[in-house]
């Protein structure tokens, strides 16, 4: 029987739901969860070497296989090249790039064994769909092992131009692994642009306008799937959560005043200092909304180990003392900076809440949280959102107040705007935004990859 194997670093195991999930397990979770598939990752846990022994559970018509890995292997391919070189590249930060040889090393090992843990699970039958920059050479792998199945490879983050890429010292190796794959899938125009440009200018390749690609005498696919989300559902989510106990503590401590609310993890490409700042500039240029207006800005860590994490978090620990000890009341905290994950049906309450969203990373792959403070939004009172012109949800929303998240001021004109913005005009471009994300949601997002792969692995030649 026809079987969707996903791999994915981390894997939301079922008795995990509820707890804080990152926008792919939110994405493939709404697709997934009643369809019969394999979801192949790690476990989450760190051993003392990595032995390849899986432990499985089962969930309705969902297998779930993890493995863990041995604490040295994760440390290089986990929090050295994953996440202290690759992803500050993916979001332009080349002066964050921390690039060691045996980081490099440990994550193509890491892939190896991963791939040699999935191979006798598959089946002839399986469609087999890679997700994210952790794992970009697994499809190669699997294909050195004799896998012959469709294999799709999705990115969730941004991809830069070649520009940037070609700093990295293993660009061109790492380039080459994307061969492995009948379909990459990434998430904007502007990527598929950067990602073209790479074949052309790094990996020597040919590229042709439906997509197609040459390099090393093999070819593939790229294409655009932007992830959405269920916005009926999750507008009814937030209808319900309106009620909830949470929801109704936070309306009563904010007095009648208005809220703008940030959701972000903690994370540098996430621009929280400047959108701290904008914040401070509001209050200290427009003194008619001091006291009429808070800030709840949701920021559960991420990633502590990591050094340029931890620097992040004292900044913005400082600017948020700086801000609420200049313009605090006795009865009024203008800025509440929270560092704990809530969940889902709670954030979608808060949303609700927010006259304003407050969506301005310096470089986002899609950003989530964008599409669901518009779902949640009341239609007869709607919030406005503000939106980073750098968030890949800013190429399909662009009704949205958008900001360059460089310029702190300008975003605290738009605060403005947003905050003295009349029905009409907020109503408008709510449902020019509602109508958008209706239009692509999580599910045509998978189900389009899926179909692309298809046609795909039928033209692609990765083995020759
Ligand atoms: N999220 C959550 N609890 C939190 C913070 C975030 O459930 O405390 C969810 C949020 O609702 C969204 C996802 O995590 O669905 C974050 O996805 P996004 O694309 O915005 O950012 P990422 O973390 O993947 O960079």
């Amino acid at each position: 029987m026809e079987r969707i194997v996903i791999v994915s670093n981390r894997v939301p195991l079922p008795r995990q739901r509820g707890a804080q999930a990152g926008g792919l397990a939110v994405a493939l979770r709404d697709v997934f969860g009643k369809a019969e598939g394999l979801w192949f990752g790690w476990s989450g846990e760190t051993t003392e070497s990595t032995s390849g022994e899986l432990r499985f559970t089962r969930a309705g018509r969902m297998t779930y296989a993890v493995m863990d890995l041995g604490r040295a292997d994760f440390e290089r391919y986990y929090n050295g090249f994953a996440n202290a070189c690759l992803w500050p590249l993916l979001h332009y930060r080349l002066g964050l790039l921390d690039f060691h040889r045996e980081d490099y090393h440990g994550y193509m090992a890491v892939n190896r064994a991963m791939a040699a843990a999935l191979k006798p699970l598959l089946r002839p039958w399986d469609r087999i769909w890679i997700h994210d920059y952790h794992l970009i050479p697994m499809g190669q792998e699997l294909r050195k092992l004799g896998v012959a199945n469709p294999i799709g490879f999705f990115l969730h983050t941004p991809f830069p131009p070649a520009d940037l890429l070609e700093a990295l010292p293993a660009h061109d190796s790492l380039g080459e692994c994307f061969m492995g794959y009948d379909l990459i899938g990434l998430q904007t125009e502007h990527d598929r642009r950067c990602f073209q440009g790479f074949v052309t200018r790094c990996l020597g390749g040919r590229v042709h306008p439906d997509g197609q690609f040459e390099a090393f005498g093999k070819s593939s696919r790229v294409d655009v799937f932007g992830v959405g989300i269920d916005a009926p559902a999750f507008a009814e989510l937030a209808t319900e959560s309106e009620s909830g106990e949470e929801t109704q503590r936070l309306k009563e401590s904010l007095a009648g005043r208005q809220l703008a609310i940030g959701v972000d993890r903690l994370d540098f490409s996430k621009g929280l200092p400047s959108r701290f700042h904008a914040y401070g500039a509001l209050l200290e240029r427009w003194p008619e909304h001091r006291s009429k207006v808070t800030y709840l800005q949701i920021a559960p860590h991420s990633r502590g180990e990591i050094a340029t994490y931890r620097s992040l978090r004292r900044e913005l620990e400082q600017i948020a003392g700086r801000i609420n000890g200049k313009y605090a009341e006795f009865d009024w905290q203008p800025l509440r900076y929270l560092n704990k994950a809530l969940t889902r049906p709670v954030l979608a309450g808060f949303y609700r809440l927010s006259r304003i969203g407050l969506v301005t990373p310096l470089r986002d792959g899609m950003n989530l949280v964008a599409k669901e403070y518009v779902a949640a939004q009341p239609p007869h009172d709607p919030g406005v959102l503000i939106l980073s012109r750098f968030a890949g949800a800013a190429e399909g929303l662009t009704a949205a107040l958008l900001v360059n998240p460089f310029d702190s001021d300008s975003m605290a004109d738009a605060m403005h705007m947003a905050l003295v913005m009349p029905f009409e005009e907020r109503h408008a471009r709510w449902q020019a935004m509602m109508q958008q994300l209706k239009s692509d949601g999580a599910a045509w997002w998978a189900s389009r990859f899926l179909a692309t792969l298809d046609v795909a692995s039928r033209h692609s030649h990765p083995l020759s």
